[in-house]
Parts: structure tokens; sequence; C-alpha cells
């Protein structure tokens, strides 16, 4: 199986544990760099992005994940976790940074305050419905030409789900759903590179 870290020092870190094991994969807490190099593939978590940086630097993570992902690691990113992984962000507080490698522009609490959270079923990837939970989402404002759209929300408005490469994000928690698709659709990225 697959070793696959999960960035853990702030997010919902045990319930992706719990989805990736159930996926099939040995997941493992990551909180400093020497961890980071043992892993396959990366989970960032949902949880709060401003707060994802400033502990990413001062744990002197950042300039590693961005190394690695560099470097071609598969990732992928779960609502603070897709708005880490994005190339550009809007709505960020001063001087917010991410760790990029999607070629996108993502929004922060996108989805406003009179819908905080809700629930969907969306279609992802083709692979039929999946259970969307978005709390405090951030939604895909523009995508480049490298990045493939794996789900929208809102009547197909929004998009919500995205890969490039080996990098996956979505603005949704499907780790707070009984329902491991994405998992085991990110445990193949990883397999598969
Ligand atoms: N609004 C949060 C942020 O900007 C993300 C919320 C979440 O991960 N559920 O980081």
């Amino acid at each position: 199986a697959p070793t696959i870290g999960v960035f853990a020092l702030q997010g919902d870190v045990r319930e992706h544990t719990r989805a990736l094991e159930e996926a099939g994969a040995r997941a493992v807490a990551v909180r400093r760099p020497g961890e980071l190099e043992k892993v396959d593939g990366l989970v960032i978590p949902g949880g709060e992005s401003t707060t994802m940086w400033k502990l990413a630097e001062i744990f002197e993570l950042l300039e590693p994940l961005r190394q690695r992902i560099k470097g071609g690691m598969p990732a992928y990113g779960s609502c603070a976790g897709m708005i880490m992984l994005a190339d550009r962000i809007e709505g960020g507080i001063e001087g917010q940074q991410t760790v990029g490698g999607i070629d996108m522009v993502v929004r922060r609490n996108a989805f406003g305050r009179q819908v905080d959270s809700f629930e969907a079923d969306l279609d992802f990837a083709g692979r039929g419905a999946i259970r969307a939970i978005f709390i405090r989402a951030p939604w895909v404002e523009s995508v480049g030409s490298d990045v493939e759209v794996l789900a929208r929300a809102e009547a197909g408005d929004r998009i919500v789900a995205v890969r490039q490469g080996p990098l996956l994000a979505t603005s949704f928690h499907p780790e707070l759903t009984g329902d491991v698709g994405v998992h085991s659709y990110f445990v193949d990225m990883v397999r598969e590179l």
C-alpha cells in the first residue's frame, strides 16, 4: 500500500487519516520536513488556510512542500487544502501565501455568509454522485488550460473539484461523509505515479 502523509499542523487530520486507510493507503501524520520526505503522496486537510500557511512557515514546512510538489509528488487538498494548492487566491488575508501547484484562482469563503455550510450530491469525475459537504468553502474562480474540472456545483456554475496532473483539489469535505470515493480516486493517482 502507498504511504500517504496528512499535513498535520492544522485541520481535520483524523478524518482524512481514517478515509485514506479505508481507501487502502497507509496514512501518516506530517509535521516536519523529515516526515514529508518519506511519503508517496500528501493530503492537505480542511481547516483554516491562513493558519496553515503561518504554521507551515514557522515549522519550516512551506518550502519543502513547494519543492516536493515541484518534484511531482501527488497531493490532494480539501477546502483549506484546496486554497493551499492554488497558484493564486482571492479574498486571502494580507500577505497570505500558498504552496501552489495548480494553475487556478481560488476564492476563499466564496459561498458566502448566508450559506456558510451546505451539502449537495455532485457528479465527481464522471464516476457518479458523491455526497459533498461545504463549510465556509472556497470555489475555483478560473483555471488554466492544463487543469481538468472534475466537479461543479450550483447547477454547473461553480467549479468545486479539479485535477492538474498529480494534484487534486476539492472545495468540499469528502472526509466528513462515509463515502471514500474521492480518497480512493487519490490513492489510485498515487499508485499510478
Ligand atoms: N474558509 C477556510 C479557509 O479560508 C476553509 C474552510 C474549510 O476548510 N472548511 O481556509
